[in-house]
């Protein structure tokens, strides 16, 4: 019969563990009632398995295994505590909703002000380039005019 089949894989699995919902177990039940194949089966089931689990005698943990299986997972935290703290820092400035606008604020000023000031050096820069290479290409010896040496333009004379 099929639903013996049925009924026995889940006395063997979920029934005997209690972790059926209370429908399958009625409809378990109720076959149970009316099959005595079954009812050995699980009286077999709960004789062989459950009672001899129930019988074990918990032996006691030696306290010097506890220290070592204590040691062993403070040794693991430890290994991971740079990680560990960073993410707990991490959670902390989430914890703090007020904190994250400022924080990123902080962070996007930061990021933009050093992008605007190497641009404008940049810019500075090559305009700097650029006008000694125009000067140089107008007037060769512009340089050596900024010698005192040399007379220059009037204008230059006026005005030192
Ligand atoms: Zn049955």
């Amino acid at each position: 019969m099929k639903k013996c089949d049925h009924v026995k894989d889940l006395i063997l699995t979920d029934y005997i563990d209690g972790q059926v919902d209370k429908n399958i177990a009625g409809e378990i039940e109720n076959h149970l009632l009316d099959c005595n194949d079954c009812r050995v089966f699980l009286k077999e089931v709960k004789s062989s398995v459950i009672f001899p689990l129930s019988q074990i005698q918990r032996l006691p943990v030696p306290a010097e295994l506890w220290d070592r299986i204590k040691q062993n997972i403070e040794d693991e935290n430890q290994a991971v505590s740079p990680l560990l703290e960073f993410f707990n820092k991490l959670k902390g400035l989430l914890l703090f909703p007020r904190m994250v606008p400022v924080f990123a604020s902080f962070i996007l000023m930061f990021v933009a002000g050093s992008v605007t000031l190497n641009t404008i050096q940049m810019q500075q820069a090559q305009a700097k380039d650029q006008g000694e290479y125009l000067v140089s290409l107008l007037n060769p010896t512009s340089t050596a005019s900024l010698d005192s040496s040399d007379p220059g333009t009037p204008i230059e004379h006026y005005f030192l």
